[in-house]
């Protein structure tokens, strides 16, 4: 696509950006789909948050995805917020509508879409996940407000302990039809059990994530039946040992990859009314 004097803006703020594969999904599926936009990245520090979400405002950007450490600052600064972004206290993603900007957040979306793709519905499912951050945060609280019927999230007792709880609190006030509880990981027979008793298991922490990639939530193999889908968010390695370990016993896998270029393609729907061409945007950036 060539720029004119009608290109609108595009963006990603957060630091750092330079690593991130959001600029070439965003603008190939501009060009595919015939939108006049680019997508460009700016590095902005967290107190930098502010300012940079009123300069995007007077450029009249089209829309922007927000990444760390500028999520929570940039949630604050929105006009509007989406139930997910408002119930999680953080944005990916801002729309510009016509000079309001509404708040969404696709993490968890993501997660959704991705299960769905692969053949995963959670609806009146039971889930265990693990983990108390950003990722698990989001999953906890999408998969709550799309209908899963129960989900027991373990953490460890570090720092992030309290979003859990903060999390169950919010998802028993809004989402009254769901059942959740929290435990400590370190439980280790109510871990088996509780992953026994569910349809999915979810490892939203960073155990598996490069240089962890030797490490596994999952010691003990035989948790792995051949009913209990197992998802990853991590995407680095493409294929965890958790997942590697599944498969071989015959689980059907959600590697975290997927989520990351959904998160994206919600994203862009959200901002061009577009669907991304996923298949073409996986194989030519996050092929192995
Ligand atoms: P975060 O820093 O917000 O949270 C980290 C989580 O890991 C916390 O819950 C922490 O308690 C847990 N943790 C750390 N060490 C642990 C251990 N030894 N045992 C058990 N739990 C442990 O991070 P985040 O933003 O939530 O990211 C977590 C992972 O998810 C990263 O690998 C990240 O790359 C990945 N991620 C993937 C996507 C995607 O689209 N696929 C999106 C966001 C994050």
């Amino acid at each position: 696509m060539e720029i004119s004097g009608r290109t609108r803006l595009l963006c990603l703020i957060g630091s750092p950006v330079g690593h991130s594969g959001s600029p070439a999904m965003q603008n190939y599926s501009c060009d595919r789909t015939g939108v006049d936009a680019a997508y460009l990245a700016f590095d902005i520090k967290e107190e930098q948050t502010k300012e940079a979400f009123d300069a995007l405002r007077l450029l009249n950007v089209q829309g922007f995805n927000v990444t760390m450490p500028c999520k929570t600052a940039a949630a604050a600064c929105c006009d509007e917020l989406s139930k997910a972004a408002e119930l999680i206290g953080a944005v990916n993603t801002v729309v510009n509508e016509n000079g309001k900007m509404v708040g969404h957040i696709t993490d968890g979306q993501g997660w959704v879409r991705n299960c769905r793709e692969n053949g995963v519905e959670i609806t009146g499912k039971k889930m265990t996940i693990v983990g108390s951050g950003g990722a698990a945060t989001a999953i906890e609280i999408t998969s709550a407000l799309e209908g899963i019927r129960e989900l027991s999230i373990f953490a460890i007792k570090d720092s992030f302990f309290a979003n859990a709880e903060t999390t169950v609190e919010k998802i028993r006030a809004n989402v009254p039809g769901c059942v959740v509880n929290l435990y400590d990981l370190a439980d280790k027979e109510k871990f088996y059990q509780e992953i026994a008793d569910s349809d999915i298991f979810t490892n939203a922490t960073r155990v598996g994530m490069k240089p962890m990639d030797d490490a596994t939530l999952i010691e003990d193999k035989s948790a792995f039946r051949k009913d209990l889908v197992v998802t990853d968010v991590v995407y680095n390695p493409r294929e965890t040992r958790m997942i590697k370990e599944a498969k071989e016993a015959g689980c059907k896998v959600v590697p975290g990859i997927g989520m990351l270029v959904w998160q994206g393609a919600e994203g862009f729907k959200l901002f061009t009314g577009n669907e991304m061409p996923v298949d073409e945007v996986m194989e030519k950036y996050f092929k192995d």
